[in-house]
């Protein structure tokens, strides 16, 4: 049966000036990667850049459409931007925090004063401006003001595992939320994008990280041994953090800037044995999976349990 390539979403329209500009502006482009979810590499990018571009600066805009008020005042400013895995915390000098997720459907944009933007004004849901920077994040579905106490309460926030982003994650917590994971017993495929276990790992670095430990996405975790999961997850860290400076998303560097090994190449030959990749979906929400069945085989035996 033909194997079909994955579609792709089409791409934001471009928002960003010439390279050139930008060295002279005060402002930099948030880069994410068109046709697959935000990753923690992603995630930490957009951090950085909106700490550069909004910290500590008198806001002169916040509009939250869909935020319930009372919003932050004018004035207020950015303390601290922080990325957990894959959700933005904004804190904000009057206590307020501002949490988004993008899921598969947001980005940001980080435009100068002025500047046109590259969606529709109907598509943001969170506009945020200095004198020198307008930030807007397009389409989140997770857009929502918190205090420091319903942020210690929040339930997706606070049932997060170790970051992997993050050089000093705890891979040993990681290990035993992991093997806390029972019933039904799942698959490694859709333990890595478990965020409980360890957040940051999406798509991208799933797919790639099992071709590069050689194993089946549906292989069962109860076959992979402690240490093999623990490497899997340290590994998965290391291609995250690879990347969060880094302009094109790359996990098969000597094939070139933004290669990849397997996630995306549905139908083109393995970089290493030529076997045509395959595509499948896995999991409860059957997300795409990318595997060299020659290099990944089957309920691969793990030699390492
Ligand atoms: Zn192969």
């Amino acid at each position: 049966m033909p194997v079909p390539r994955a579609r792709r979403r089409p791409a934001d329209p471009p928002v960003h000036a010439p390279d050139a500009d930008l060295r002279a502006a005060p402002v930099d482009v948030i880069r994410t990667y068109p046709g697959a979810m935000p990753e923690g590499d992603t995630i930490h990018r957009v951090a950085a850049s909106l700490r550069r571009s909004l910290g500590d600066r008198p806001l002169t805009r916040i509009e939250l459409p869909r935020v319930p008020r009372p919003h932050p005042t004018p004035g207020s400013r950015i303390q601290q931007v922080e990325a957990r895995g894959k959700h933005l915390l904004l804190h904000l000098d009057g206590g307020s925090i501002l949490h988004t997720h993008l899921r598969m459907s947001g980005s940001w944009h980080l435009y100068r004063p002025g500047q046109r933007w590259g969606r529709a004004r109907a598509a943001a849901r969170v506009v945020l401006a200095t004198d020198d920077a307008v930030a807007v994040c397009f389409l989140a579905p997770i857009v929502e003001l918190l205090d420091a106490q319903a942020l210690r309460r929040h339930p997706s926030l606070r049932a997060l595992g170790p970051d992997l982003c993050d050089p000093a994650a705890d891979l040993d917590e990681a290990v035993h939320r992991l093997a806390a994971l029972r019933v039904p017993p799942p698959t490694i495929g859709e333990v890595l994008l478990d965020q409980r276990v360890a957040c940051g790992v999406g798509n991208v670095y799933r797919c790639d990280v099992l071709f590069l430990h050689g194993l089946d996405p549906a292989t069962p975790i109860q076959d992979i041994s402690a240490r093999r999961l623990r490497a899997l997850l340290a590994d998965a860290g290391e291609l995250l953090r690879a990347n969060v400076t880094t302009v094109e998303r790359t996990t098969a560097p000597q094939a070139g800037p933004g290669a990849l090994w397997v996630h995306g190449r549905g139908g083109a030959p393995c970089r290493r044995c030529a076997t045509p990749i395959e595509v499948s979906r896995l999991g409860e929400q059957a997300r795409h999976v990318y595997r060299c069945p020659r290099c990944q085989p089957s309920r691969a035996c793990d030699g390492d349990s």
